[in-house]
């Protein structure tokens, strides 16, 4: 497990200084180092396509950008940071005064030495993002302003990997990639979405796994609108972001809030005995709240560690390599782990000898126990499954009615379906 934190922390270094946006060279060059992981199916999707009450919107690259002094140093310069251009900054080649200059620039005044992570999407215009020290550094005088950006027609990315099931139903997995140099804010969360992808892919899984790496808010509307038949195949989701702070794990319920996964993930992270926070839906946050828009209705939540918005260092330069850890990364892909691994064996059965009890001991059901240390408690399991196996209960229901751990009930669920006691 450490050894896979140390995996994930040198992938989110490797995507750290990509200029990432909801289009462009950045995302793809973002997946193709996603692709040398797990193998991806990417689509591309061109600009003025209606999705859902949405357009796709213009693509956007940028090969340089800077504000430099009348010395001709650079006091700005992208080459430095992603962070320091606007996202979606339309092209600007002049030269202006220091008072003409400053209405583009975005500083932190409360947290004078951080650069903000700063977006105008869809009002064209063009800015810099700058620490207020710096700007408080610049004096009066002319600028020399460009930035070297394309704002045209082209296409939005995003891509897909499944890890097939042995049944059609789905889990979403889903992250956002839209953002620039921003460690925890979400390449933390794709770290961890391909190592669980990795993980999964070795369990032979009941349920197919979908994960999908696309660009906040207009990439999620973008694969719902082009998967509306699949959609009813997604049974479960989980949105991944803040996968790598020192926080706790916050897990955001889906809007039903009574959903499977929501049950599933309460479960693991009070059984695990993690400090973890448990939170209600709110239609903000990242993507769920389109996968949870009453006309799609997915049971899907949000795994984090400290919540959208919940640090200091949110949508600053202090989200960086020092912000994020392997430790939690590794800790956060544990616990998806687990919850997935619940969530895959989570079966309903029927007791097929419902009158009275069945004679486990003819069976050999009590005789296979008998030199464990668990047996009392592996017994316990099988009454249990017995008596709740009326075709409403799953596995999960049974372990929290019985307080026994989950592992220890799918256990004994496996001994009574191989002796032919219950079925799926
Ligand atoms: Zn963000």
């Amino acid at each position: 497990m450490t050894e896979s934190g140390e995996e994930m922390y040198a992938l989110v270094e490797r995507m750290y200084p990509l200029c990432r946006s909801i289009t462009g060279d950045g995302v793809r060059a973002t997946l193709r180092i996603v692709d040398e992981y797990i193998p991806l199916h990417v689509h591309e999707v061109p600009t003025g396509t209606q999705v859902l009450d949405w357009t796709v919107p213009k693509e956007w690259n940028v090969r340089d950008a800077y504000v430099a002094d009348a010395a001709g140093r650079r006091v700005v310069d992208f080459a430095a940071s992603s962070l320091h251009v606007l996202g979606y900054s339309v092209p600007v080649s002049a030269t202006m005064s220091l008072a003409e200059l400053r209405e583009h620039l975005h500083t932190l005044p409360e947290q004078p030495s951080l650069v903000p992570y700063r977006t105008s999407y869809y009002e064209e215009r063009w800015g810099f993002c700058l620490a207020q020290r710096t700007l408080d550094a610049m004096a009066e005088g002319d600028y020399e302003v460009r930035i070297d950006s394309t704002l045209a027609d082209g296409h939005l990315t995003y891509a897909e990997h499944v890890v097939p099931g042995r049944v059609p139903d789905e889990v979403l997995v889903s992250c956002h990639v839209c953002h620039p140099s921003l460690a925890n804010d979400n390449l933390a969360g794709i770290a961890v979405a391909v190592f669980l992808a990795r993980a999964l892919a070795e369990q032979n899984p009941y349920y197919t796994y979908r994960f999908v790496f696309a660009p906040g808010t207009i990439g999620a509307i973008t694969w719902l609108a082009r998967n509306r038949e699949r959609v009813e195949r997604v049974k479960h989701g989980l949105v991944l972001a803040c996968a790598g702070d020192p926080g706790d794990l916050t897990y955001k319920q889906s809007r039903r809030g009574d959903a499977e996964i929501d049950r599933v993930l309460r479960h693991v992270l009070d059984a695990s005995g993690r400090p973890h926070r448990i939170t209600e839906f709110t239609p903000y946050g990242y993507d769920e709240r389109q996968y949870c828009s009453p006309g799609f209705d997915l049971g899907v939540g949000s795994l984090t560690r400290t919540p959208y918005a919940g640090y200091p260092e949110y949508h600053t330069s202090a989200d960086d390599l020092d912000f994020v850890s392997p430790a939690a990364m590794a800790d956060t892909l544990a616990v998806c782990r687990e919850a997935f691994s619940l969530l895959d064996r989570n079966r309903r059965y029927v007791n097929l000898s419902p009158y009275g009890e069945p004679q486990l001991g003819r069976r050999g059901l009590y005789g296979s126990l008998g030199g464990r240390s668990d047996a009392k408690e592996a017994q316990m399991a099988m009454l249990w499954v017995l008596s709740l196996s009326d075709g409403t209960h799953a596995l999960l229901d049974v372990a929290e009615r019985s307080g026994l751990p989950f592992d220890t009930v799918a256990a004994a669920a496996d001994a009574l379906h191989g002796a032919g006691l219950i079925k799926a």
